[in-house]
This record gives C-alpha cells, sequence and structure tokens, in this order.
C-alpha cells in the first residue's frame, strides 16, 4: 500500500526532510467498550446551555443521538449562556448541539484554568455546511492544550508547532479548513504552560467526547501524552503507563471511530529523527480514511 503524493508534496517532505515510507505490516483494530456515561445530570446546566425549549431547538437527546448524533437542529435565537460552573459529565455534554457546546466552553469555569485564560480554544477546522450542525470532517486532531499563542488567539496548534503541523497536512493535500478539525483535550491553557493535571482533564474531557460525537471523523489523530491518553483511556488498559512510542503503529478505536496516535508537534521542533515517525503515522491514518471511502 502506498500514499499517491504529489510532486509538490513530496518536495514539501524533503523540505522538512522526511522521506516517505510505509510500514509493511497490516495493523489490528481493537474494538473499544462501550462507552462509560455519568450518572449525575445537572437541570440547570442543560438549562442554561442546551436552550431546550423552543420547539425547534428542542431535541430528544438519548434518541437523537443513538440515531445520528448531528442532526440536532437549532434555528430559535441564541440566549446568552450563563457561566458554567458545575461539573461537567459526559450525560450532561449530551445533551449539546454543536453551537451549544461552543456556548459552554466559551462560558465554562468549571476549573480552575478560567482564571488564568486570555481565550478558550473550542478548535478550529472545516465550516460547517449548516452552523447548527457540526463540520463533516474525515480527520478529527486532537492535541493537548492551548499554549500561550493559543491562548491569546482562541485558535489551537499556532506558532511554529502549528506551522509543522499544517505542513504534514499539506503533504497530505489537507489543511486546516479542508477535511480537518483541530482541538485540544484542554480547552484553556495551563497557567506557564504546564502540564495538565488529571482533575482538569477530568473536567474538560466531556467536551472533546461530546465533538467526537458530533463530528464522527473518520480518523482521530491523537497527538501528544495527554492527547492519547484521553482519547484511549477506555480502550488500552494502563495506557498512562506505556510509553507513546510503544502505542504508536497501530490503529485504535475511540467508541468505534478509528484512532491513531503520534508525536506532538512542540516535541517534534525539539526531536527532528521523529519526524519521519510521524509522517509514517500520518501516512496510517490516511490509510484508515482511505479505506472507510
Ligand atoms: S479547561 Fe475546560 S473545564 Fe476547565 S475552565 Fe476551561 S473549558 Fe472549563
Amino acid at each position: 500500500m502506498s500514499l499517491d503524493l504529489a510532486p509538490r508534496q513530496r518536495a514539501m517532505l524533503k523540505e522538512m526532510g522526511i522521506k516517505v515510507w510505509w510500514p509493511a505490516a497490516e495493523v489490528a483494530v481493537p474494538v473499544a467498550p462501550p462507552p462509560a456515561v455519568a450518572a449525575v445530570v445537572t437541570p440547570e446546566f442543560i438549562a442554561t446551555v442546551a436552550h431546550p425549549t423552543s420547539s425547534k431547538g428542542s431535541f430528544d437527546t438519548e434518541n437523537t443521538l443513538q440515531k445520528h448524533p448531528a442532526v440536532a437542529q437549532v434555528s430559535a435565537p441564541r440566549p446568552p449562556a450563563a457561566p458554567f460552573t458545575a461539573p461537567l459529565t459526559s450525560h450532561l455534554a449530551a445533551h449539546l448541539d454543536w453551537p451549544a457546546l461552543q456556548d459552554a466552553v466559551a462560558n465554562c469555569q468549571a476549573c480552575g484554568l478560567c482564571e488564568s485564560r486570555k481565550n478558550t480554544v473550542f478548535g478550529v477546522g472545516q465550516a460547517p455546511t449548516d452552523p447548527a450542525l457540526a463540520p463533516q470532517v474525515d480527520w478529527l486532531i486532537v492535541g493537548e492544550a492551548p499554549g500561550e499563542n493559543e491562548d491569546l488567539q482562541g485558535e489551537p496548534f499556532v506558532g511554529q508547532a502549528g506551522k509543522l503541523l499544517d505542513n504534514m497536512l499539506k503533504a497530505l493535500g489537507l489543511n486546516r479548513t479542508r477535511q480537518v478539525y483541530i482541538a485540544n483535550v484542554l480547552k484553556c491553557r495551563p497557567p506557564h504552560n504546564r502540564n495538565p493535571a488529571p482533575a482538569e482533564i477530568a473536567q474538560c474531557a466531556p467536551y472533546l467526547q461530546r465533538q467526537i460525537e458530533l463530528l464522527q471523523p473518520k480518523i482521530i489523530l491523537a497527538l501528544g501524552r495527554f492527547a492519547v491518553q484521553t482519547v484511549l483511556a477506555d480502550s488500552v488498559p494502563q495506557v498512562a503507563t506505556i510509553a507513546l512510542g510503544k502505542l504508536r503503529g497501530q490503529v485504535y478505536a475511540y467508541h468505534g471511530v478509528p484512532v491513531v496516535v503520534s508525536y506532538h508537534p512542540a516535541y517534534l521542533l525539539r526531536s527532528l529523527p521523529d519526524k519521519a515517525k510521524a509522517w509514517a503515522d500520518l501516512c496510517l491514518a490516511q490509510s484508515v480514511v482511505q479505506k472507510a471511502g
């Protein structure tokens, strides 16, 4: 199996010092266990961000999500969302459509990171065909948390690491506004770019979970240790104890969505030899997308 790369893409890879190659072995696709759903529902939260009272805007969340997670329509004027300070759960997030999810993140005060952030960073990607729906993309790229530039601009993967990611996407004929959505595990910047705390990840992860449910991408590319640990938490036992390098080269599954893991671009800027491995990871992800049709 090989990638059909245009001369321009090959030139770009050569400029990045990446040789094009392909892993010989076929990959295994483990089946993920069913999602763990938290039992706690806070009506106040649903009332503030899910605006379920409009006949057009309301939806039977459980049935709608089971049939098609991205069909929730919202046409009523959107009231401003109240700051959200209650613990978020997967069950709560399941009541949110894409615009409501954006509102919830923009107003979230559920963990201490809200105090020091300049902007929340919901994500960036291809524009949706209908503003009430999630974008229809093949790729979801998941990073760890906003850094300084991301916090200032409200967009993930800007700066040098973002440029490297953009170049790698270009080499595959993609860009961040075409067939791609990019998001982080944490939507707010940890001060001084420290590592995300487990409690912060636990608090913020339902937003990402809901983004995945609504986007239904053909592939999730998890970049960096914290993104990998979050996305594979349900499918790889003791994932936090396994080095990222040992997790590479396989296709996993997150609630039915294939997952490929790789290094974070910020790490690749410091470790040039691993760029070739990251390119192999992207090729593996690309093959999954191509197989999905
Ligand atoms: S990091 Fe996540 S949970 Fe914490 S305040 Fe920001 S959006 Fe809310």
